[in-house]
């Protein structure tokens, strides 16, 4: 298959400089393809398609996307695998995957060959765009490994890559990294600035070309705080397990979405938004015919744009607004309170090792925290101190020393919960 890889990265490098015309066009064409066979193959989406009295030629072009019905998470997994993994496949046949849920929701995967080898060249093509090249050693923080063993052409030196387990502790991690040497690392920044954290402590640092970061909430702070400890740019790339590449960042500093691979909707109320509000993001697969994801929600908000990048590549633009697993803190108020402004007041302090902060009530926050040998009294008044003025309004912070936290995503607790308002 390695003929089909080497013909799918040219043609995604080529895709990506088409015009915002010509990439709707073959978005239109592929969803086409696609809708008709989810319809002939999935009961699922037979379904779901009959139920809202359409078929495939209900779609003509792109904007009659928005005439067809969405699909959730847990819709998908009570049909896994009978209901929703094409006929024409068995489970066997495909490379598997499985979600990461931090609330037990765990979604079974599959694509087959040639969508899974599609993905692997869009997320070739995002590497790329920042001075990546074949002959550069990649490290990744993952559960598991990316699948198929050790490609034959890594043997030769080509897109080299050593996978480091989450589940292992930090001194681990970082021992790997050092031995690795890579010129680029991807990973989550909860991990990364752990590392970094220690790093900067034993004044032993490693310089890759870039970091990128994914799948976490990356603060402005952190950002520069690990780009000047490794002493490179870091840049961020929108992503998830279901669909791979969903947008990555350039060298411009803009984030790209892959429309080659998936057609994402921003949606308020089920009408597309305008360029420049917000929306809930919706994704379509244009290429996994094994297991057809069509108008599937991801719990994630963001916001199309209408410019150009000059970078001059013609893949639409847009800007991720939260991701899916940190809640907003809502005050007696009302006013609502993003995770961005409360994970910078903790992720970089010295003086702790992890924390969660946890809204109980309107009027009361809670912060777990698992102390380091720096912590002192004082930090803690500081920062409840801190805190209170970025709510802005009364309401009860207590600090809650701890032995240890929960585990979410990531192996690392989740920053930011709220148990009183949820988005
Ligand atoms: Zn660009």
């Amino acid at each position: 298959m390695f003929a089909r890889q080497v013909y799918y990265v040219a043609r995604v490098l080529r895709d990506q400089w088409k015009s915002t015309a010509e990439l709707r066009d073959l978005q239109a064409k592929r969803i086409r393809k696609i809708l008709r066979y989810a319809y002939e193959n999935t009961e699922l989406y037979h379904r779901k398609l009959r139920e809202a009295h359409l078929t495939p030629a209900d779609f003509e072009t792109l904007d009659d996307i928005t005439k067809f019905p969405t699909v959730t998470k847990s819709e998908i997994r009570n049909a896994f695998p009978h209901g929703v993994v094409s006929r024409e496949y068995s489970v066997d046949q495909c490379y598997r995957a499985v979600t990461s849920g931090s609330t037990g929701e765990v979604l079974d995967l599959v694509y087959s060959p040639s969508a899974y080898e599609f993905q692997m060249a869009a997320t070739y093509r995002n590497f790329a765009a920042l001075g990546y090249n074949p002959w550069h050693k990649l490290g990744y923080v993952r559960y598991e490994p990316i699948h198929g063993g050790t490609p034959s052409y890594e043997r030769l030196g080509i897109v080299r890559k050593l996978f480091i387990p989450v589940t292992l502790p930090a001194d681990q991690q970082i021992a790997m990294v050092r031995q690795f040497n890579p010129h680029a690392i991807t990973g989550y920044p909860s991990i990364m600035i752990e590392w970094a954290k220690r790093m900067e402590q034993e004044g032993t640092c490693i310089h890759p070309l870039f970091v990128r970061a994914e799948a976490e909430i990356l603060t402005k702070s952190a950002k520069t705080y690990m780009e000047s400890v490794f002493g490179c740019p870091l840049y961020e790339e929108y992503g998830s397990i279901e669909f791979v590449s969903l947008a990555f960042e350039c060298a411009e500093r803009n984030h790209h979405i892959s429309a080659d691979n998936v057609f994402l909707e921003f949606l308020k109320e089920g009408e597309p938004v305008a360029p420049g509000e917000e929306g809930e993001i919706y994704a379509t697969s244009l290429v996994n015919e094994a297991m057809p994801f069509i108008r599937y929600s991801l719990n994630d908000r963001g916001v199309p744009l209408e410019d150009t990048c000059s970078c001059g590549r013609g893949l639409p633009l847009m800007k991720l607004v939260v991701g899916r697993d940190d809640d907003f803190l809502v005050l007696p108020s009302g006013k609502r309170i993003s995770p961005r402004l409360v994970i910078p007041l903790f992720e970089l302090a010295s003086e702790i090792q992890e924390f969660q902060v946890i809204q109980k009530k309107k009027d009361l926050i809670q912060v777990d925290f698992v102390p380091c040998a720096h912590f002192t009294r004082e930090w803690g008044m500081n920062i409840e101190e801190e805190f209170r003025a970025v709510l802005g309004e009364p309401v009860d912070i207590v600090l809650n020393e701890c032995q240890e936290l929960p585990r979410g995503r990531h192996n690392r607790p989740r920053p930011v919960r709220s148990l009183v308002g949820q988005q």
